[in-house]
């Protein structure tokens, strides 16, 4: 044990937004895979390198997973 090298192991209670970063998304048209390297986050748009459709990406708050609308 070693309560030195530990903070409160707890999950973060930040409240307000999580900022969550993605570097890669997959289109929902096409399928493609788009690797981002500067990564994007929710609010953000991303473009389908492949289909070269637009998107806004949003996270969604149950499932903690990304959306993407088509714009
Ligand atoms: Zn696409």
């Amino acid at each position: 044990m070693c309560p030195d090298d530990q903070h409160d192991g707890g999950e973060d209670e930040k409240a307000g937004e999580k900022v969550k970063r993605l570097f890669e998304f997959e289109c929902p048209l096409c399928s493609a895979n788009n690797p981002y390297d500067d990564g994007f986050g929710a609010g953000d748009e991303v473009r389908c390198y492949y289909c070269g459709s637009e998107f806004r990406c949003s996270i969604d708050d149950m499932t903690g997973k990304p959306k993407y609308r088509e714009h």
